[in-house]
């Protein structure tokens, strides 16, 4: 290893890409971010400039360097993850970008999906990818790009157009344009690949009229991609070995290693996956079946559910209704009350996903009277939040047949005592909140210095996973019952 005594990882996100060092122990030495463009330029359209991720990660790169006191040439590793689904198009000798990078959140493709689902492709989607056939997976934005960009498909037929997601944009960047490559979690978004056979899948490819000639190489999760060469935050020579998609690379980072341990993110949204283990587990309410990662020849497999507002209720609260100045404020004011009374809110402020897939339903205050107070609102936006999650979980234990025997939380609004207590009261299991929260960022260094032999298994990952605060669930049987009864009630109406 010789003064290679660090990792860095690069977590390219929808917003802001961001770069951390860390050392042997995890202990974060030096960090970098930097916030970049969206551009909008129609209705339900998101793009983002290929160009100007790259030169933020470079930034963000050589500030994670400077803060940390380090040079480059003290890295033993890279390990990259990455906003998933948004797709990129570009020449492969001259890596110039064909045109903006379509993001995750971009609706022009619902037209063709509508196509596709009256020919009646839906069924073989689900079954050979494990997704849903909708905008949101990158499969119908590179078909878009190559039909709506002049020329593309010629030159794509031609053989001169790489396509790749951004863990491969990243990588490709970082190698001087040697490496044209994609990990088995951020292939498994594109509706491209088979989930079984972990390669691109030829009925799939024609669906959706997209040639091999512009497809990556899908790769393990911890392997050398290449090396860096012709950067400017780096010097040439420096392994680039980890990748995973964000979400996966947070349930790496969670150390949910064993079937049915499951993490979930509070932010803007909430995301909740499992490790359903080593064979793909088809879901029969609405969740995806998706790849945690590939280690060692061996494939971990995930189901995922989302609810799309979660902190974003929160935000709410703040910003549409002024009930308070900024989002921690909501546990002083929801402790203002012993409990939310008969108040159930349901969080549908943008339709009600899995497993209920309700887009036209809306959010709702049920059993409003005359003694309701902003704490009992406030306690009941918390407790919304946590029942809808309580509802995906439900969801995961009868698709998979197992228990959720740990349920570890990150993102922004786990700093919440009070929402996570109650998660675990209303899932009747330990909620385990972790010493660093940064698990995406986490993740991707284990995986960056796993494929080195930085770390050597997962079990060093294991040992230097920290628990902050574990939440052990207090409420009675009854009172759990009683409040479930009353979630379902209201999401009814809902
Ligand atoms: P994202 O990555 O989606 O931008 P973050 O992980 O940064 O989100 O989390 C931010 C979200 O967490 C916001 O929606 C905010 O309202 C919510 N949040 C932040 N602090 C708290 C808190 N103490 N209690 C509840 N929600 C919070």
């Amino acid at each position: 290893m010789g003064s290679r005594r660090y990792v860095l990882s690069v977590d390219q996100g929808t917003t802001s890409s961001r770069a951390t060092v860390l050392d042997a122990k995890l202990r974060v030495c030096g960090v970098g971010q930097k916030e970049f463009t969206q551009f909008f330029p129609k209705p339900g359209w998101v793009e983002h400039d290929l160009n100007e991720i790259w030169a933020s990660t470079e930034w963000c790169i050589a500030k994670a360097l400077r803060s940390a006191g380090i040079k480059g040439s003290d890295l033993a590793a890279i390990g990259i993850t990455n906003q998933r689904e948004t797709t990129g198009l570009w020449h492969r000798g001259t890596g110039k970008p064909l045109h903006k990078a379509i993001v995750w959140q971009d609706r022009r493709t619902s037209a063709l999906c509508g196509e596709l689902k009256a020919l009646g492709h839906e069924a073989k989607v689900k079954e050979t990818t494990g997704l849903v056939l909708d905008p949101y997976f990158s499969g119908t934005k590179v078909k878009w790009l190559l039909d709506s960009v002049r020329g593309a498909r010629a030159k794509a037929d031609a053989g001169e157009l790489a396509f790749g997601t951004i863990d491969t944009w990243l990588v490709y960047k970082m190698t001087g344009h040697a490496s044209h490559v994609t990990d088995v979690s951020n292939a498994s978004r594109t509706m491209l690949m088979g989930l079984q056979s972990l390669e691109w899948d030829e009925a799939m490819m024609s669906m959706l009229d997209v040639p091999r000639s512009v497809l990556p190489r899908i790769a393990a999760s911890a392997e050398v991609y290449g090396m860096t060469r012709g950067m400017k935050s780096l010097p040439d020579g420096i392994p680039v070995s980890g990748m995973a998609g964000d979400q996966q690379a947070a349930l790496f980072g969670q150390a949910c290693f064993t079937p049915g341990e499951s993490k979930c993110t509070y932010g803007t949204g909430a995301f909740l996956l499992m490790n359903v283990g080593e064979a793909p587990v088809a879901s029969k309410a609405g969740l995806l079946t998706t790849v945690g990662w590939k280690l060692d020849g061996k494939t971990t497999y995930a189901l995922e559910g989302s609810c799309f507002i979660a902190g974003a209720a929160v935000q709410w609260l703040r910003d549409g209704l002024g009930l308070i100045k900024k989002a921690s404020d909501i546990e002083a004011l929801a402790k203002t009350v012993k409990t939310s009374g008969e108040v159930v809110f349901v969080p549908a402020l943008a339709g009600l996903g899995a497993p209920h897939w309700r887009p036209d339903a809306r959010g709702l205050f049920a059993g409003i009277d005359r003694s309701t107070t902003r704490g009992h609102l406030a306690r009941a936006v918390l407790e919304g939040i946590a029942l809808q999650i309580q509802d995906l979980a439900e969801a995961m234990k009868l698709d998979s047949g197992r228990d959720i025997p740990a349920f570890k939380v990150d993102g922004g609004a786990v700093k919440n005592d009070l929402l996570m207590q109650y998660q675990a009261d209303i899932l009747g299991t330990n909620v385990v909140r972790p010493k660093n929260v940064e698990t995406t960022s986490l993740g991707a260094a284990f995986l960056g210095g796993l494929g080195v032999g930085f770390w050597k298994s997962a079990d060093d990952v294991r040992r230097v996973w920290k628990a902050d605060k574990v939440f052990k669930p207090k409420m009675s049987e009854g009172e759990r019952a009683q409040h479930l009864g009353k979630w379902r009630e209201a999401v009814k109406r809902a």
